[in-house]
């Protein structure tokens, strides 16, 4: 039987010759058939996977020097270029659109031998928290059907949790890794702002948006930033920061968390998984370490700033969708240029996309940018400042990754601004650029899983995922993603 629960332990086996690439990929091929209900996928490279497999395996066993994710079969959300393979988005606007190039962190991956084995499904543009703003539907919770994935990367993340492929990219602007991650019971990691290229990812938010990682554990995430962070020509937004080696240093030293005070206190917190967050602070500390109460007087002015910059971004980088030189266009005739467009745009984006272009061209028109955009790049600032004073003390923020579990399907639709309050915890590490990771360190009395999240410094990836992996062994409660309710 095909079973490995790590990167590592899955090359090894392949080294021992214990399995091969195309055991791995015709694993997977099987399992993605088998769960297709749950709409992970929207598209599957089947054949090509199995091609790129033989070929690694003839390397292989030529003795040729192996990449480092050799063999290794990766997901990638529906917002990443792939060269010459579908992109669309979850939207009707890219209908039939196919990559032209690869993301840099996709040609990265490649070059190191991994193997992509389809599309993920995701909320359209990366807008939403639940995956029910795609144009191909919902995606469904593997542990509890009922429920949502969460989102936007709702089908990288159940790729994962139902053992669809060993690890997985989607794009976290404002929590869409870390959130359904949570919701899924596994890790989900958003590096530094400017860790990994943004070059070949669709652009929802740019001074927000980055690549992020969904992995079994910690490990594996660790070893995919390794390959795809660092300095790229194409994105001049990118650190030249050396990489580190993320997997390979261990470390025993003291670590000093904080926590916001008000953030266990929300009346909008689930009271278990405050509990279970507040016990795991008493275990920090009975193991020696130091974690601090601070206050945050800021909890409240989060989510509407995020909103506010988040949508106006949008609505600029979302203009290049006409239907002139590529994606959807009307069939209906147009009288004149602005109808075309007019047509173009509202027949082939969905209600939430809509609803956000309308907001991010209202908080940039004239009479309202000073009310609503300048005073949110205001609340920016003040949140910058204030990690920086809490990183000048503490090496980590602890936090939880959101108020409840996951939803069932149907329970927010109707409600925008409930859905968006619901990234309270999650829109923080993106407004202020700094990493952060959800680790499944607890099973709610309803059956479903959730995380605690752990944020660090500016390019301080290596402690945070030294500091998680100690966390994951610490946590009694941990339990295999893949249980069922
Ligand atoms: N739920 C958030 C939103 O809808 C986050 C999205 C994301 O990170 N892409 O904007």
């Amino acid at each position: 039987m095909f079973a490995y629960t790590s990167i590592d332990q899955y090359q090894h086996a392949l080294t021992q010759g214990k399995t091969s690439c195309q055991e791995a990929v015709h694993h997977y091929l099987f399992e993605i058939e088998n769960s297709k209900h749950l709409n992970a996928f929207v598209h599957v490279f089947a054949e090509k996977a199995i091609q790129k497999a033989t070929a690694l395996d003839e390397k292989r066993s030529a003795g040729k020097t192996i990449g480092k994710l050799h063999g290794v079969v990766i997901a990638i959300k529906d917002v990443i270029c792939y060269k010459d393979h579908p992109l669309t988005a979850a939207s009707g606007i890219l209908k039939n659109f196919t990559s032209l190039y690869s993301a840099t962190a996709v040609e990265k991956l490649l070059q190191e031998e991994a193997i992509i084995i389809g599309v993920c499904n995701c909320d359209e543009f990366a807008m939403g928290s639940t995956n029910e703003n795609s144009v191909y539907g919902n995606v469904l919770n593997a542990i509890d059907e009922t429920r949502v994935s969460g989102g936007s990367s709702g089908g990288s993340a159940v790729a994962v949790q139902a053992g669809l492929c060993m690890v997985s990219l989607g794009s976290d602007t404002g929590g869409s890794v870390r959130q359904p991650a949570d919701f899924c019971g596994i890790v989900g990691f958003k590096p530094t702002y400017g860790r990994i290229s943004r070059y070949g990812l669709i652009a929802y938010a740019s001074s927000f948006d980055q690549i992020g990682i969904f992995a079994t554990n910690v490990e594996d995430a660790g070893k995919i930033l390794e390959t795809i962070a660092g300095p790229d020509e194409y994105d001049s937004t990118v650190s030249k920061n050396v990489v580190q080696k993320y997997v390979e240093v261990k470390q025993n030293k003291k670590l000093r968390f904080a926590y916001f005070r008000e953030t266990l206190e929300h009346p909008s917190l689930d009271r278990e998984i405050a509990n279970g967050i507040n016990e795991l602070i008493e275990q920090i500390k009975d193991e020696g370490h130091e974690v601090t109460a601070l206050s945050f007087e800021y909890l409240d002015y989060i989510v509407p700033a995020y909103y506010i910059l988040t949508t106006a971004e949008a609505s600029s980088n979302l203009s290049r969708y006409d239907g002139v030189r590529y994606g959807y266009r009307s069939a209906k005739p147009s009288a004149n240029l602005t109808e075309f467009y007019k047509l173009n745009r509202s027949e082939g984006f969905g209600k939430e996309v809509k609803r956000r272009i309308m907001l991010g061209t209202f908080v940039l028109s004239t009479g309202y940018y000073d009310a609503y955009f300048a005073k949110a790049q205001k609340v920016r600032r003040k949140l910058v400042e204030k990690t920086e004073l809490v990183f000048s003390e503490f090496d980590f923020i602890l936090m939880p990754t959101s108020p409840s579990v996951a939803f069932k399907i149907g329970e927010k639709t109707g409600d925008p601004i409930a859905m968006y309050l619901a990234d309270i915890y999650t829109v923080f590490a993106n407004l202020t650029g700094i990493p952060a990771i959800s680790l499944p360190l607890f099973k709610h009395s309803n059956g479903m899983p959730f995380g605690v999240q752990v944020m660090a410094k500016q390019f301080n990836e290596l402690s945070l995922l030294q500091a998680s992996q100690r966390l994951m062994k610490m946590s009694a409660i941990r339990r295999s993603p893949l249980e069922k309710k």
